[in-house]
């Protein structure tokens, strides 16, 4: 065998899984395979001047690399059962905590020290959210921010790099059984290992579908969610992002109880591109360092859509939503709260004159024309109910960027330790549909490399 353990795929997951590896059992050999590059060079060519919008590079380095999806993300790790995962249905909630917090501990001790953890416990601003038909879920959070994010991603490379393989730019292109282990294909070149910990995110969401069918291991999939990226003075959140930073509040529209909720919020942030096999939708971040900050604050609105028989191919139908914005607008749509009630696309003129300047370069259009009804009704009764408890929400300058969408991955069939059908692969993280997020993406790495640790 060419290594103990191979882990496909350098997200939170990969890493969390080979720092706890190493810390277990150092004389364990382990690679690490990257499709994207390493932390050093991964840029994101939009520099907002030249390149304003995505030009659709061959490997997204917003996506892919040392760091994976979280690289520039807003390093907001949840440390929550509510939300961002269901790790807890696997491993039990208060283990699922407990890894949470055991990876809250070690990005303290890789640089992150000094940011702030925000809790919900004891807020008024719940009892608010209630009398608004609102519900605020419970969280505590961490922000690192995207600065100190890439700091502790950096120290973790530092120490892993010379008790670790890391092969970037090193796509794995199937993962074969072999009668006491696994094989992984890298270009021309086979590696073999005794275990296999496929880690590969929402970016390798289609290459993961292959290898469950090509291995016979049963998926299942049939969510998607849709809708929009709200962008508003900072000031109108700032009584909830003060204390909070990040508020998770669902609400239950009347018309068709659905369920709409806000979505990774970013006070002082920016807007940006998200590019998922070719289809650019809308995301967002923030920095912690002020001078790096914005006047606006951005989250999302999201309608989660449930698919039941003979529709199975959930993501099919986010895609082809986010397509049709493609189509229409080149890439994203933006679109002021006070055109899309009147029923007008925006222009150019408007938006330039209205009172929130955009942080992200889009077309200006008709999100009318993009999203289904259903869902668009969603999102407007909820931006007047959050109006109530932040007044100035539904003013008509607040920006809606769209499509976002929130693709799930389908869902690995996997035991309690995370294993597959064929004793020895393990796949954790977005990839493996049971985790949406750093924290829960993270803690799942770990708990997959203890097991490894104690059998291997
Ligand atoms: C802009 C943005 C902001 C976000 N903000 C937050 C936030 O604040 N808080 C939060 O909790 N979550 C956030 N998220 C989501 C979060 O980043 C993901 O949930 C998390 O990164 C998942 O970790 P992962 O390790 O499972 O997968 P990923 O981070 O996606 O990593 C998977 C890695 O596998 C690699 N890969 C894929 N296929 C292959 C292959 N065949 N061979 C080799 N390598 C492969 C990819 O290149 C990638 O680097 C954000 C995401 C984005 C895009």
């Amino acid at each position: 065998m060419d290594y103990d353990v191979i882990i496909v795929g350098a997200g939170p997951g990969g890493i969390f899984a080979a720092y706890e590896l190493k810390k277990q059992r150092p004389e364990l050999k382990v690679a690490v395979f990257e499709a994207g590059f390493a932390l050093n060079k991964r840029r994101c060519p939009i520099d907002g001047e030249k390149i304003k919008s995505c030009i659709g590079c061959k490997t997204c380095s917003i996506m892919s690399g040392f760091g994976g999806a979280g690289a520039f993300s807003d390093g907001k790790y949840n440390i929550t059962n509510d939300f961002g995962g269901t790790l807890y249905e696997h491993i039990g909630r208060k283990q699922a905590i407990e890894l949470m917090r055991y990876v809250d501990e070690i990005n303290m001790s890789h640089g992150g020290a000094g940011t702030k953890l925000y809790s919900t416990t004891g807020t008024a601003l719940k009892k608010k959210c209630m009398q608004n038909k609102l519900k605020l879920l419970d969280a505590s959070v961490r922000h690192l921010g995207t600065d100190i994010n890439l700091v502790v991603l950096g120290a973790l490379y530092d120490e892993l790099k010379d008790q670790v393989d890391f092969h970037f730019e090193s796509p794995v292109s199937s993962i074969e059984k072999l009668p006491d282990g696994f094989a992984v294909l890298v270009g021309d070149r086979r590696y073999t290992c005794r275990s296999c910990i496929a880690s590969v995110g929402r970016s390798g969401s289609k290459w993961m579908e292959q290898v469950c069918r090509d291995l016979h291991i049963a998926t299942s999939s049939n969510r998607v969610d849709l809708g929009v990226r709200v962008e508003l003075p900072a000031v109108i959140f700032s009584h909830l992002t003060d204390e909070l930073y990040e508020s998770k509040i669902v609400y239950r529209t009347e018309k068709f109880e659905d369920n709409v909720r806000t979505f990774c919020m970013n006070p002082h942030g920016i807007v940006v591109n998200e590019n998922t096999n070719g289809i650019i939708t809308v995301n967002g971040h923030s920095y912690e360092d002020p001078a790096r900050q914005t006047e606006n604050t951005n989250f999302a609105l999201l309608v989660a859509k449930h698919f039941s028989q003979p529709f199975k191919d959930s993501n099919g139908y986010g895609e082809s939503i986010a397509r049709l914005s493609n189509m229409l607008g080149g890439g994203v749509i933006v679109q002021r709260f006070g055109d899309l009630v009147r029923g007008r696309r925006s222009t150019e003129k408007r938006i330039e004159e209205g009172l929130v300047t955009p942080t992200l370069a889009a077309t200006p259009g008709d999100l009318s024309l993009v999203l289904p009804k259903r869902i668009l009704d969603g999102i407007i009764e909820m931006i007047y109910a959050l109006d109530k408890i932040a007044p100035g929400t539904a003013n008509d300058d607040t920006l809606l960027y769209g499509v976002e969408v929130k693709f799930y991955n389908m869902e690995v069939e996997l035991d309690e330790n995370l294993e597959s059908c064929h004793p020895g692969l393990y796949v954790i993280g977005d990839g493996s549909g049971v985790t949406h997020s750093l924290s829960h993406a993270s803690a799942s790495g770990v708990h997959v490399a203890r097991r490894i640790a104690q059998t291997i």
